[in-house]
């Protein structure tokens, strides 16, 4: 794996003393078992605060408090488990990677991950022993990352897929041989919704007058792989199903559409970009019994489960 940015991520070797165990340099020294007993690795990485500050912070704290930020303490621990896997591998891959933030990765959902203080966490949304659930997960896999031929994989993650994730290609127009789509049998509170658009809006949003009846305004449509829509006309314009979802803040390119009397209906099913592991589809599979292991080698496939090392 490619060394870490040096300025901020470092490898601070901690030596906790215990009682008991102080010696003099006449006095045997501890054997190596001993000594992996009393040292414990941290890694660091930089992260921006809200305040504009970039701050090194340790990699299992701030892991803890994106799986806090992402997914409900409810789901199953295999859920939370495989969750922490995916936050901890796309944290350190976009980390190393160095692309956003001067290497740091932030706090807002919309840009990195969502990310909730353990206090915020316990005023608005849940328990201590929600809370405890939570970072049990964080620390029974800590430094487990997910890796493709032994490097670190970009494990992008959303919140249902409405059936089917989706191949990276055809959100993105870049393949991953691990991201590509596979089942994901999950109910969701995100399935089944609808968005309305009155005949005016509907045009507005799309920036363009269209012509004849509203029922003629919708042609051929395409599907990708995953079930989502791939491509659609509208009017004399085709559009890709990415393109619909952003034009009309749909939640997935898992839809339908209907024209009523005085408006068009988007039906959709999942939420997000849908492409590498399900947050509802890890619930789904964790209540049917599967671990967190499996459940990452099932959104991501081919990849290995690998400890962490920033060397
Ligand atoms: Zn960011």
């Amino acid at each position: 794996m490619k060394a870490i940015m040096k300025q901020f991520v470092q490898s601070a070797v901690m030596t906790v003393v215990l009682p008991g165990m102080l010696f003099s340099s006449s006095e045997k020294l501890p054997q190596t078992d001993q000594l992996e007993a009393v040292v414990c690795q941290h890694t660091w990485i930089p992260v921006l605060k809200e305040d504009g500050r970039i701050v090194a912070m340790e990699l299992e704290e701030y892991i803890s408090r994106v799986v806090l930020g992402e997914m409900p303490a409810s789901f199953d621990e295999e859920a939370l488990k495989s969750q922490a896997v995916a936050a901890r591998t796309y944290t350190l891959q976009m980390v190393e990677e160095g692309s956003r933030h001067q290497g740091a990765v932030c706090t807002d959902y919309r840009c990195c991950q969502s990310y909730m203080d353990p206090e915020e966490y316990l005023h608005t949304r849940g328990t201590q022993e929600h809370l405890d659930k939570v970072f049990e997960a964080v620390a029974d896999t800590a430094g487990e990352v997910v890796c493709y031929d032994g490097e670190l994989i970009c494990a992008t993650y959303f919140a249902s897929a409405g059936g089917y994730t989706e191949d990276a290609r055809e959100v993105w127009g870049q393949s991953y041989p691990y991201l590509i789509s596979v089942s994901s049998p999950e109910s969701s509170v995100y399935d089944d919704k609808e968005v309305r658009f009155s005949f005016q809006e509907f045009q507005d949003r799309l920036g363009t007058a269209l012509k004849g009846a509203p029922e003629s305004w919708f042609g051929a449509v395409t599907y990708t792989v995953g079930g989502g829509v791939d491509s659609m006309r509208i009017g004399q314009t085709r559009y890709s199903g990415v393109e619909i979802r952003g034009i009309f803040g749909l939640r997935s390119t898992v839809f339908q559409v209907e024209v009523t009397e005085d408006s068009v209906v988007f039906r959709t099913d999942g939420y997000g970009h849908r492409v590498g592991l399900s947050q509802y589809g890890a619930e789904a599979m964790a209540v049917d019994g599967y671990s967190y292991d499996q459940i990452l080698s099932h959104y991501y496939q081919g990849t290995t489960l690998e400890t962490y090392r920033d060397d």
